[in-house]
C-alpha cells in the first residue's frame, strides 16, 4: 500500500466519523477529535453515534490500531501531518453559513502548530473561507511556511456514506502549493491508484482497480465553489422535477415516465429526477441558502436559487393539501406515518420534510402512529411522544386501524410491504405515498385508494 499519513479529523459527525473510518481503511493513522465529551466517550467504548452501513465494521476493524478518539485538539494537531476540519457549518439567520465552529477550530489549531501542517476544509464552506482560515492562523503568529490550507469538499450521502467515500465519483482537492497537493494526493493514493479495490476486505461498490476515481486538483476557491454549485444544482434538479410532477398531475400524465424520458438523455442523467415531497436534510437547504448569499454579496443575480427554494416549500404544502383532499378533516383522525428521516437509509431528521408534515398534521388535531427504521430516537427529541404522537415498532403497527397511511421517507423496506396485510390492517385502505414507492395500477387492483406524486390519481 502507499505511504500512511497521520491525520486528525476534527468533528466526529456524519462526515468526520465516516472520513476517519475510511482514511483508516485506506491505511492511514487517524485521530478523531470532538469537543462533545459524551460522544468521545461513547466512541471510545465502542459505541457509534450515527446510523451508517459499514461504519461499525470499519471502526471495529481499525479502532485498536489505526483510529483513536479524543477531545484534545492540541495534541492531535501536533501528532498529525494533515488536519481535516469536519465540524458543522449550519445556516445563520441571514442565510449565510455560520462559520464560527470552523473559526474556533482554526484558532485552536493555530495555537498548537509545531511543524508543517496542511489544514483541510472538509466541511462545506463558502468561497474565500480558505483565506479566512489562513488569516486566523497567521494572526496567531504562525509563519506562512509552517502551514497550507487545502479544500477537500465531501460529496458523500447519508445512508450510503462509506460506499460513497470509498467509491467516490471524483476526489476534489483545492490547494495553493505543490507541497500541500503532494500530501493530499498521498492521502488519496490508495483510492486513486486503485490499490484499495484489490484488497479482499475492500468495501464493495462501483469502482475497481481498473476504474479508480479521478483526482481533480484545483485552486482552493474553485474547490469551495464546486461543492456549493454541486449541491445547488442537485437541489435545482429536484425542484425542477417536482414542478414537472405538478404539471403531470394537472394533465393526467405519469411523472415517472416523463422523468425516465428526460433522464435517458446522457446530458441530463436519471439521478435526482424523483418527484416527491421536496428535498430536506442537513445539506441542501442550508447550502442553497449559503450559495445564494455568496452570489448576493458578490452582486451576482442568482434568483434561480430563490425559485428552487420556494418550489421546495410549495411542494411540501401541495402534499399536505393532497392529504387534506383525501381525508377532508384531520381532528380525531388516526394516521399511520412511514418515515421520519429526511430520506431513507439514515437516522438524520435535520430539515426533514416528513417531520414538517407530521408537525402540521398534529397542529390540525390528527393522531399519528409513526414508524421509522432508524430515526425514531432523534424524532422523539423534536416531537415527544404524547396522546397524539405514538412511535411504533413496525409499519403494520403504524397502519393498525388508521384512516390512512402516509409514506414520507423512501426507506427501501417501505417499498416491500405485504399489501394484503396492509389492506386488512388499515381501517380504510387509503395510502398517500409522497415517495412514489408503488405502482398505482397494482395498488388499485389490490383494492387501495392510492395517491402519489405526479401520477394520475386513482380513487
Ligand atoms: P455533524 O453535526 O453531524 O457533526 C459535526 C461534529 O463536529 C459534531 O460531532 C460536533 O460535536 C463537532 N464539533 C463542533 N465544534 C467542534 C469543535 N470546536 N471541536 C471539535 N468538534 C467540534 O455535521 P456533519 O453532518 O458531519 O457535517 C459536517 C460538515 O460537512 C458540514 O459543513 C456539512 O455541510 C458538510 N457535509 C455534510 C454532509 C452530510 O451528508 N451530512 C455531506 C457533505 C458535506
Amino acid at each position: 500500500m502507499s505511504q500512511p499519513v497521520s491525520i486528525a479529523v476534527v468533528g466526529s459527525g456524519y462526515v468526520g466519523l465516516v472520513a476517519a473510518a475510511c482514511f483508516a481503511e485506506m491505511g492511514h493513522h487517524v485521530i478523531c477529535v470532538d469537543n462533545d465529551e459524551s460522544k468521545v466517550k461513547m466512541l471510545r467504548e465502542g459505541g457509534i453515534p450515527i446510523h451508517e452501513d459499514y461504519l461499525p465494521e470499519l471502526l471495529n476493524r481499525h479502532r485498536l490500531n489505526k483510529v483513536e478518539f479524543t477531545s484534545d485538539l492540541k495534541s492531535a494537531t501536533q501528532r498529525s501531518q494533515a488536519i481535516f476540519i469536519a465540524v458543522g457549518t449550519p445556516q445563520s439567520k441571514t442565510g449565510s453559513a455560520d462559520l464560527s465552529y470552523v473559526d474556533a477550530v482554526a484558532s485552536e489549531i493555530a495555537r498548537s502548530i509545531d511543524g508543517y501542517k496542511v489544514i483541510v476544509e472538509k466541511s462545506t464552506v463558502p468561497v474565500y473561507t480558505n483565506e479566512w482560515i489562513r488569516r486566523v492562523i497567521e494572526r496567531n503568529g504562525v509563519p506562512k511556511d509552517l502551514f497550507d490550507v487545502a479544500s477537500n469538499p465531501e460529496f458523500l450521502r447519508e445512508g450510503t456514506a462509506v460506499v460513497d467515500f470509498l467509491h467516490a465519483d471524483r476526489i476534489v482537492v483545492g490547494v495553493e502549493s505543490e507541497r500541500a497537493g503532494k500530501l493530499m494526493s498521498d492521502i488519496y493514493a490508495p483510492l486513486t491508484s486503485g490499490e484499495y479495490y484489490k484488497l479482499p476486505q475492500a468495501v464493495p461498490g462501483s469502482l475497481n482497480e481498473n476504474n479508480p476515481p479521478p483526482f481533480l486538483l484545483t485552486s482552493t476557491k474553485a474547490a469551495e465553489l464546486i461543492k456549493h454549485a454541486s449541491n445547488a444544482f442537485l437541489a435545482m434538479k429536484i425542484s425542477f422535477i417536482n414542478v414537472v410532477s405538478n404539471i403531470c398531475e394537472a394533465v393526467g400524465a405519469d411523472v415517472e415516465q416523463v422523468a425516465k424520458g428526460i433522464g435517458s438523455d446522457s446530458r441530463i442523467g436519471p439521478k435526482f429526477l424523483r418527484a416527491g415531497i421536496g428535498y430536506g436534510g442537513s445539506c441542501f437547504p442550508k447550502d442553497v441558502a449559503a450559495f445564494r448569499y455568496v452570489a448576493e454579496q458578490l452582486g451576482v443575480d442568482f434568483d434561480l436559487l430563490k425559485e428552487v427554494e420556494s418550489i421546495n416549500e410549495e411542494q411540501k404544502k401541495r402534499f399536505f393539501q393532497k392529504v387534506r383532499a383525501a381525508l377532508w378533516t384531520f381532528r380525531g383522525k388516526k394516521l399511520g406515518v412511514l418515515g421520519l428521516a429526511f430520506k431513507g437509509g439514515t437516522d438524520d431528521i435535520r430539515e426533514s420534510p416528513a417531520l414538517d408534515i407530521v408537525e402540521q398534521l398534529l397542529k390540525e388535531g390528527a393522531h399519528i402512529a409513526a414508524f421509522d427504521p432508524a430515526a425514531t430516537p432523534r424524532a422523539k427529541e423534536v416531537i415527544p411522544p404524547s396522546a397524539f404522537m405514538r412511535y411504533v415498532d413496525d409499519p403494520y403497527e403504524a397502519a393498525a386501524d388508521a384512516d390512512a397511511l402516509l409514506i414520507l421517507s423512501d426507506w427501501h423496506e417501505f417499498s416491500e410491504l405485504d399489501l394484503d396485510k396492509l389492506h386488512y390492517t388499515l381501517r380504510y385502505p387509503i395510502v398517500i405515498d409522497g415517495r412514489n414507492l408503488y405502482d398505482p395500477a397494482e395498488m388499485i387492483e389490490r383494492g387501495f385508494n392510492y395517491l402519489s406524486v405526479g401520477r394520475p390519481a386513482h380513487q
